[in-house]
């Protein structure tokens, strides 16, 4: 369940020269092989290019359009000088620290100037940003379930309580990847705007009894309650995975929360997300690369 954490010299191992940064972007960018970025024509040529400095640089031509581009071109790395190592390793040094980097201190790691350093700072960010045509909807079997965060004392009225902010969670049972969202209440309009946003039709929803989620039984999804006052699970349904998401993410804000507002609780649901769904940072920087283009 811990993220493994990658270190410098991995990353170094991995992505010390131009070529090896170029050859991952290339599978990241073209996964079934070169294709032309303007009309998709799959005949294209690879040679080495005369770059503007002294940077290893190839360019690709098609054979159909005659377009000549690089592996960075149409991608927030394009129009800079700067190398891919730098970028790799700017990418790195942003996925894997926890409370972010400040540009000060990439422009010192990276030899590079404090106008450069806040520039690929604010690029690296632009490709953190998930996007939807990233976000698929989940299918197959989808756990459904709420919690609460905030307030003292434990609602006492059965759901929520007083100052407790609700929190929306999916979990896909075959990827394991989650969901989060922190809304205004648990009324069946909500919990039916957020399952319809997350899981595809046909999906089969996995939920404990709550009322709010009758609308499922008669509708575009298959739908199995949990018997919670049951002892025992009932074969595969259950909805142990995000309850387990739920624990995590409390001991991660036990303690913190109680200091911040809930206005700051989608920033911090949206990080737990980002990471929870990223087996490590090799894969959260991929992720990155897949949004530069
Ligand atoms: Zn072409």
């Amino acid at each position: 369940m811990k993220k493994r954490q990658i270190s410098i010299i991995e990353v170094f191992e991995r992505f010390g020269t131009e070529e090896k940064c170029i050859e991952h972007f290339e599978k990241i960018r073209w996964p079934e092989g070169l294709c032309c970025i303007r009309c998709g024509s799959v005949r294209v040529f690879k040679f080495e290019g005369e770059g503007k400095t002294h940077k290893v640089r190839y360019l690709y031509e098609c054979v159909d359009c005659k377009y000549q581009y690089s592996v960075t071109t149409g991608t927030v790395f394009h129009n800079s000088h700067l190398p891919l190592t730098k970028w790799f390793l700017a990418i790195y040094m942003i996925c894997s620290a926890k409370k972010g980097v400040a540009a000060k201190q990439l422009q010192r790691e990276l030899n590079v100037s404090y106008k450069t350093a806040w520039y690929m700072a604010h690029r690296v960010r632009l490709a953190m940003q998930e996007d939807d045509a990233f976000c698929q909807k989940f299918s197959g079997i989808v756990e459904v379930d709420e919690t609460y965060i905030g307030g003292i004392k434990r609602g006492r009225r059965g759901r929520g309580g007083a100052n407790k902010t609700p929190i929306v969670g999916m979990r896909e049972r075959t990827s394991g990847k989650i969901r989060l969202k922190a809304v205004e209440n648990v009324s069946s309009t909500t919990l039916k705007r957020f399952i319809r946003t997350h899981a595809k039709p046909g999906s089969h929803v996995h939920t404990d009894e709550y009322t709010s989620y009758i609308w499922l039984d008669s509708s575009e999804f298959t739908h199995s309650a949990v018997k919670h006052a049951q002892t025992y699970v009932d074969g595969d349904i259950h909805t142990n995975g995000v309850e387990n998401v739920w624990s995590l993410f409390k001991r991660g804000i036990t303690g913190v929360f109680h200091k911040v507002s809930a206005k700051y609780l989608p920033l911090y649901l949206n990080e737990f997300e980002f990471r929870f769904n990223h087996r490590d940072d090799f894969d959260l920087m991929d992720r990155v690369l897949e949004t530069s283009f």
